[in-house]
Parts: C-alpha cells; structure tokens; sequence
C-alpha cells in the first residue's frame, strides 16, 4: 500500500481531496457519489476527518475503511487527540491498522467549547499534536502527517514559534503536512522558508478551499481566522445572488491560487471538497493537473 509521504517526495505534483464523514445514511450516499466521481481522477490521496470531540470516530473508521475495500483510493484517517485517553487512542490506531489505513493524519483537536477556549487535554490523553505522531508511530509501520498553518496556528504567539512546533512535529516522525485553507500564496511560501531555516524539509501540502457560496466562505473564515482579500471578497459579492457565477468565480479564484503554488515550487495541492465533487473537479480541470 503507498506511503503518503513517499509519493509527495516524487516530484510529481499530488492532488488530493478530503471529505468528512456524513451523520445521515443519505449524507453518506451523497458522499460515495463524490468520491466515485472523483475516483477517475486518480487523486494521490484522499483524507477523512474526525469529528470535532472525537465525536465521529466510529464513522470516520468506517468510512476510511469502506474507501480501502471499496475503491481504488489511498485513504488517509485523521486523528485527534480530543476526548480521549492514550488507550482509547492506541485502540483506534489498531482499526485503522486493521481496516488497511496506513496513512493518517495525526492532530491535538479543538478544544470541546470551540475554538479560543483554553484546551485542557484528556486527563490520561496527550497535550500536542506532536505526541500523537510519537504514539502513531511507535503502533506501527505508518505514514504521519500533520497540519501546518500558513497564517499560523491561533494560539501560536507569533509566525516563528508556529513554524518550529511544525517542524517539531516532522522531527517527532511525521512525513508529510496539510495546511489549513488560505488565500494567498505569501502566506503559505513564508512558511515553507521559515521550516527551510530550521533544517525541516518535509512535504507541506496546501490546503484549498473552493468557494460555492459567498455566505459559506464567510462563516468559514470567520471560523478559522483566515484572512479572505477584499479584493477576493469584491469579485465574489459582485456576483452573489447568482450562484452559478459564484461558482464559477470561486473556482477561478482557487484556480489562481494554485497555480501561483504549483509554480513555486508546492509539492501538490489538497482540496477541501465539502462531500461534493463538482467544484474540486472544475478546479483539477483547468489547473491541467491529470496531465502533469
Ligand atoms: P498542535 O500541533 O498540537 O498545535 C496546537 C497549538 O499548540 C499550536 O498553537 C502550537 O503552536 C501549540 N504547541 C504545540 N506544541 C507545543 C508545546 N510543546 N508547548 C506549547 N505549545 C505547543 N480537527 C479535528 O477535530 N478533526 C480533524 O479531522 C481535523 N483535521 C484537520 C486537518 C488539517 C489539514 C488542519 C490544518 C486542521 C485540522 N483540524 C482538525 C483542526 C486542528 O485539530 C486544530 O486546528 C487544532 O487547534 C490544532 O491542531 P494541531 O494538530 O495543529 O495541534
């Protein structure tokens, strides 16, 4: 089975897409359309997330196991450290293992209250990310990867100690990392050097987040904390009310973005599909990326 962070150090620019797993058997329907449709592609990977709380474990496992037997894909599970002791961690390392996941994502989690409130890990659980790739690792023969932040962590002070727990995180034995989605390439190329001057060469992927609805985007990003360019903003509100040109113009903006990271040298990027396919496929499309 392949090694993620292996096949991000080919050289051929990867092309990935994460989904999250469905509360509802339709959701789950919906969901096995997209990642169908999206099989032809041929991804490098594809990622499941955990739920918030580790409130979806069950379903997260199941599904990455559904996508191992059932498709042709490399399924990567994610895996935070929220709510969970480190033998209720070890336990759900050991399904993956046995559902065939050798690829997972390895992450701290928000705290249950949301996001800004004060984190508190589990009473016999891990504090840092960096511990879970540390348990991963030490459970058995997998790839690790971790998220990276190109406007830097929330809680991180400032933009150097984010890049040094990042790179911390690759010393600790992760492979490969995911960024949180941004809109602008600056961001994402000041990272890559600030990890180059700590001696880290690991894979950072770029995370992408093709906008479908201007109301959407807003939530997200007053979510994450991502700073989203007027000038972005302008394009998209220039045509809200009309959602197909504002499909249209959030693929182009994505579009623009990855572009600018391919030519600078990003090993590949990673979508955020939201379960749905159409977007990320108009996206792949015009960056030519199955024919790279
Ligand atoms: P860490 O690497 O542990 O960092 C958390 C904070 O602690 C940072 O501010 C860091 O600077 C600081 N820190 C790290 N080590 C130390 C130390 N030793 N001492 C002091 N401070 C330290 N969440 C989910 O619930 N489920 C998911 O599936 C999921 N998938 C994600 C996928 C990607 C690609 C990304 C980018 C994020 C994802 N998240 C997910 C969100 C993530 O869990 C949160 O952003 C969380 O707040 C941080 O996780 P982390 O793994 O980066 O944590």
């Amino acid at each position: 089975p392949g090694r993620v962070g292996a096949l991000l150090s080919s050289g051929t620019p990867s092309f990935s897409f994460e989904f999250f797993p469905p509360k509802t058997d339709e959701g789950e329907r919906q969901l096995f359309r997209a990642v169908r449709e999206l099989e032809s592609l041929s991804p490098t990977f594809v990622s499941v997330t955990y739920g918030a709380g580790g409130s979806t474990r069950d379903r997260t496992v199941r599904i990455t196991r559904r996508i191992a037997e059932e498709t042709t894909l490399l399924p990567v599970g994610h895996l935070t450290c929220v709510g969970s002791s480190r033998d209720e961690l070890r336990s759900v390392i050991g399904q993956y293992a046995d559902a065939g996941v050798r690829n997972v994502l390895a992450l701290r989690g928000d705290p249950p209250s949301g996001v800004g409130t004060e984190w508190r890990p589990h009473p016999e659980g891990l504090s840092y990310a960096v511990e879970l790739v540390e348990l991963v690792r030490s459970l058995g023969d997998f790839s690790v990867g971790v998220a990276a932040f190109p406007e830097k962590h929330p809680e991180a002070p400032d933009l150097d100690a984010d890049a040094s727990r990042l790179a911390d995180k690759a010393a600790a034995g992760a492979e490969f990392a995911v960024t949180q989605f941004f809109f602008q390439s600056a961001d994402y190329f000041r990272l890559v050097e600030r990890l180059d001057a700590l001696g880290c060469r690991m894979p950072v992927v770029p995370g992408l987040m093709p906008v479908t609805n201007v109301a959407q985007i807003e939530r997200m990003v007053a979510l994450s904390g991502a700073a989203f360019p007027a000038r972005l903003a302008e394009r998209l509100h220039a045509v809200d009310g009309d959602p197909e040109a504002v499909r249209r113009v959030g693929v182009e903006i994505v579009v623009e973005l990855g572009q600018e990271l391919l030519d600078g040298g990003a090993p590949g990027l990673h979508f955020y599909t939201l379960n749905r396919s159409t977007a990320t496929r108009e996206a792949y499309a015009a960056l030519g990326l199955g024919s790279r």
